[in-house]
């Protein structure tokens, strides 16, 4: 299931940018294939990770790696929030695991709250998503020596519509033209080439996506045929993934500190921070190795910690939680009324995929099938990305994969009949744009005497409660007709820009109303002053950056000028001079750091002074 949004214009760069909740990832077509590209910390995940201090705004690994400093003004897991109401069961519920605090705006939009520069500040999740947006396409845009406009961005298959909506603003918000979003586990199967198998052998194909990254966990249900790709079902667990796994050995480990030592490490925030970092990376290597060891100095209370995990070990205290995500792939094979040996191919994605116990469980479920595993697990889904960005933007290029691009409604489209149940107009899965007119009797919408109501819904439950509200409608002064006589039209149209057009018409008096549902949209203003508000975020961290850069560029020249000094075989006096002039500017530069950096022109007033004094100094030596 792919959604295309606009095309691609000419030939300008254009990225694929997986969007995850812990980390993102960008890619770009270059050189007749993909290539991932690293960010300025050599890594080629970025944390989705924006912080707030009192002097800077971080994004990244930067924000990632102060967040034990800053705990409430670090912000994470925009992707649980964005395109949801605040009181909603889903928000309600992550927000107690969340350092951060989130409010409800008053049209029940969560707020992020977080003191910037000593000043109270509020995000919308669409903010927050688009500060991550902007360090990705700046990652790119150093790579790639050029300025990113054009970007396609990968969601969830489950997202709903204002889910999707909201994300586009995110991109919007970041300065970014968003050719098309494309759902997840459509990207990964696109970055196996498996939409070509089928186009190759006209056959369907059943493709089935594990996804298990550091916190979610979502298994979906392909279908392709002929190039044309569809999302049949999908499960998870919003909450299970590799930091799960850490938390197990974590525990393990602080037991046998307890055991060894009669400590409670957990009492020390700080210690058990360094135990799950050691933790983590013991993990991974036991994804390759059959034994690992852990080694920590001075853990706590100045006790040094050494132990040893192997690789049964760690599976069987994480055994319960492998089983469930087994069951969760059983689960999604019913709900696609799919048998396991119907499955054609296994695509692994995310992280902790690449647990060797977790790939045989899986092998085992799908009596003996091959994983696709060729593509690192954390890439394939911008790897698909930045294909399909690729063919928008190059459309003709031979070397580019050919797909049939077809948008298609996530989710069903439909209304409320009078017995609270939902009336499917528009099935999940139609193409778009699709317009559907359909004729009604009053009595099978809500109505009241001269009235009707119509509630627009968009779900697969049957009962219009347990569907999501889009709108609603009032159709006023038309005339009851008896039961079964139909009396009044109802036309859904849903457009490719994501708009759903509903109108409703007396067909006897020819009177109508309509309604336009851009749900999960910020209205127009607000767009503009989010946008507003991430330029004035971008010069402001511009100007910090250049006096970060100032700093630097002193605090080594005062280093340099120390080895200078060293090597010259100076006067007492001289020495003196210099030294103490070196050391006053290490105690300044300290400060600085600690406290506030200074302006640039401060910096390069004090580099000037510093260098003729050492100058002069020097000269005289010779
Ligand atoms: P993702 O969100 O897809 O980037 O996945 C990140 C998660 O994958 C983190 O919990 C990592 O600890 C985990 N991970 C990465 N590499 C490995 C590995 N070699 N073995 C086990 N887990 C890993």
């Amino acid at each position: 299931m792919i959604s295309t949004v606009k095309s691609g214009k000419g030939r300008s760069p254009a990225i694929g940018i997986d969007l995850g909740t812990t980390y993102s990832c960008v890619g770009y077509w270059r050189h007749d294939r993909v290539e991932i590209i690293v960010n300025d910390q050599g890594n080629r995940t970025t944390p989705s990770y924006v912080a707030f201090t009192d002097t800077e705004r971080l994004i990244g690994d930067a924000a990632f790696n102060q967040v034990a400093f800053n705990p409430t003004n670090t912000i994470f897991d925009a992707k649980r929030l964005i395109g949801r109401r605040f009181s909603g069961e889903t928000v309600q519920s992550d927000m107690k695991l969340w350092p951060f605090k989130v409010i409800s705006d008053v049209n029940d939009r969560p707020m992020i709250v977080v003191t910037y520069k000593g000043e109270e500040k509020q995000f919308a999740a669409e903010e927050i998503s688009a500060m991550v947006l902007t360090k990705m396409k700046q990652i790119a845009e150093a790579y790639i020596g050029s300025e990113v406009k054009d970007a396609v961005v990968t969601i969830p298959a489950y997202f709903d519509h204002s889910q999707r909506q909201a994300t586009m603003d995110a991109g919007e918000i970041a300065g970014l033209n968003i050719l098309s979003t494309i759902n997840e586990p459509t990207a990964a199967a696109i970055a196996y080439g498996l939409e070509n198998s089928s186009s190759i052998t006209g056959k369907k194909r059943t493709v089935l996506i594990f996804d298990l990254g550091g916190g979610t966990f979502d298994v979906s249900i392909l279908t392709v045929k002929s190039g044309s790709i569809e999302v049949e079902a999908t499960a998870g667990d919003a909450h299970l993934g590799g930091e799960d796994f850490d938390n197990r050995m974590v525990n393990h480990f602080i037991k046998e500190f307890k055991r060894k030592h009669h400590k409670d490490v957990s009492t020390n925030l700080k210690s058990i921070r360094r135990l799950r970092t050691a933790c983590e990376r013991a993990k991974r290597i036991l994804s390759s190795c059959a034994e690992t060891q852990i080694d920590i100095d001075s853990l706590f209370q100045g006790i040094d910690f050494s132990a040893t995990i192997t690789r049964p070990k760690f599976e069987d205290m994480n055994s319960d939680l492998f089983t469930k995500c087994v069951e969760i792939v059983e689960k999604c094979l019913i709900d696609a009324r799919m048998n396991k040996n119907g499955v054609d191919d296994v695509v692994l994605v995310g992280g902790s995929t690449r647990i060797p116990k977790l790939q045989q469980m899986l092998r085992d479920l799908l009596n003996g099938k091959e994983l696709c595993r060729s593509i690192n697990p954390d890439e394939a889904v911008a790897y698909g990305a930045t294909i399909q960005a690729a063919m928008l933007s190059s459309p003709g290029d031979e070397k580019v994969p050919n797909l049939v691009l077809t948008e298609v409604t996530p989710l069903s489209l439909g209304f409320e009949l009078g017995g609270k149940v939902m009336k499917v107009m528009i099935p999940r899965n139609t193409t778009i744009p699709t317009k559907v007119t359909r004729q009604f009797s009053t009595s099978t919408t809500t109505h009241n005497d001269r009235s009707v109501w119509l509630k627009v819904l968009e779900g697969e439950r049957t009962r219009s409660t347990d569907n999501n509200l889009l709108g609603q409608i009032k159709l006023d002064n038309i005339q009851i007709a008896s039961s079964g006589v139909p009396r009044i039209e109802i036309c859904f149209d849903r457009q490719v820009n994501g708009i759903l057009n509903v109108s409703v018409r007396d067909i006897y008096t020819g009177v109508e109303n309509s309604l336009s549902i851009t749900s999960g949209r910020l209205a127009r203003n607000e767009i503009e002053k989010m946008i507003n508000a991430a330029n004035k975020f971008k010069a402001s961290d511009e100007k910090h950056w250049k006096r970060y850069e100032a700093h630097r560029e002193f605090d080594s020249y005062v280093r340099r000028m120390r080895q200078t000094v060293s090597h010259h075989n100076l006067s007492s006096t001289d020495k003196k001079k210099a030294d103490d002039a070196i050391q006053k500017a290490f105690q300044w530069l300290e400060k600085k750091s600690a406290r506030k950096l200074a302006q640039v022109s401060e910096y390069e007033r004090k580099l000037k002074e510093l260098d003729q004094l050492i100058g002069r100094i020097v000269e005289a030596d010779r």
